[in-house]
């Protein structure tokens, strides 16, 4: 397997970096590995972004770090990984090119040779290599929606980092293939949703967090002396299709084994959502539809819901994050997480 080789731009000075966003993007020449050098160059850490070419809040504060010209406290490495799905047109509309795996899924071994497996293999060994104290993954979520961390475990390195950026985190034992399963292998990994994509405020998000995770002199025992009471969300399931059932967001039924969701549904991010409440409708059997399946294969998914004259109803009380009303995302990732509340 020939490994891809990253970009490397060491110490960028503030005017070496287009003003706007999208020139800034435009002139990376594919997956870039930024270093700048810090006051005590015997420590470093990583922040990594843009692993879905939709989810620009984290490239947003990279771009307004660089433009600042701010003085680390330690080393900091910038990845900055799916460059091309992010500027193919229209502009952060790509999670990945077509045809391409979703690289947040890439990261476990053995790895797969393909452009993807290949990448996640050359960013897992250079971080390994770099023994940072810590990694952060800044994501944007594809629905609208506030910001939450996310953890694999709950120590106090874990809330620590996520406290730079929002006071949620979700607690979870779903071994993916992502960035947050390497936690631990190496130094505390989180992983940020900033909150949806194309919002001031998650890209406000963003930029206090890193801001932060770059200028602070310690950032794994900040005390929690600013009264900051974090929300924990703990073990939460995905809702997810069965293979080959369709999904579709809207008014019009489909007509085909699926279901059809409310078009407003990611309104109902982080809220309590009552039992008894309607998300859509499903066309055939309710367990051929949708599955919610445990860290252990367990599927739940008739504990949590249930059909009633053909609405998909909620059982019991839950909290809902992630809610995507995207068809795509819902097809390839999941429909929404959620944790009984
Ligand atoms: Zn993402």
């Amino acid at each position: 397997m020939t490994m891809p080789a990253l970009h490397v731009w060491r110490d960028p000075q503030p005017q070496e970096v287009a003003p706007r966003l999208r020139d800034f993007l435009d002139a990376l020449p594919g997956p870039t590995h930024i270093q700048l050098s810090g006051r005590d160059g015997s420590r470093c850490r990583v922040a990594v972004t843009l692993l879905h070419g939709n989810e620009p809040s984290g490239l947003s504060a990279v771009h307004a770090l660089l433009r600042q010209g701010i003085e680390p406290a330690v080393d900091i490495h910038l990845f900055i990984v799916n460059v091309q799905a992010a500027r193919a047109r229209p502009l952060f509309s790509h999670r990945m090119l077509p045809g391409e795996r979703d690289l947040n899924r890439c990261f476990r071994a053995p790895f797969t040779d393909d452009s993807q497996g290949r990448l996640a293999h050359t960013l897992l060994s250079c971080w390994q290599a770099l023994a940072p104290e810590a990694l952060i993954d800044i994501h944007n979520t594809s629905g609208a929606g506030p910001s939450f961390g996310v953890v694999t475990a709950i120590e106090s390195a874990h809330e620590s980092l996520v406290s730079l950026f929002t006071h949620r985190v979700v607690m979870t034992d779903l071994v993916l293939g992502s960035v947050m399963d390497l936690n631990g292998r190496f130094c505390p990994v989180v992983t940020i949703e900033c909150g949806g994509a194309r919002s001031d405020e998650s890209d406000h998000t963003a930029l206090i967090g890193l801001t932060q995770y770059v200028s602070l002199e310690r950032v794994l025992d900040l005390a929690p002396e600013n009264d900051v009471i974090m929300d924990y969300f703990h073990h939460p399931l995905r809702l997810e299709l069965v293979t080959g059932a369709a999904v579709d967001y809207g008014h019009e039924v489909l007509l085909v084994r699926g279901v059809t969701l409310s078009p407003d549904l990611e309104q109902l991010n982080f809220n309590a959502v009552a039992a008894g409440t309607r998300l859509g409708v499903v066309t055939g059997e309710l367990a051929e539809v949708l599955q919610a399946t445990t860290s252990e294969g367990d599927n739940r998914l008739l504990h949590f819901f249930c059909l009633e004259d053909d609405y998909l109803v909620t059982r019991v009380r839950m909290k809902f994050f992630m809610v995507t009303n995207n068809p795509e995302i819902a097809r390839t990732d999941c429909l929404l997480y959620f944790v009984p509340a």
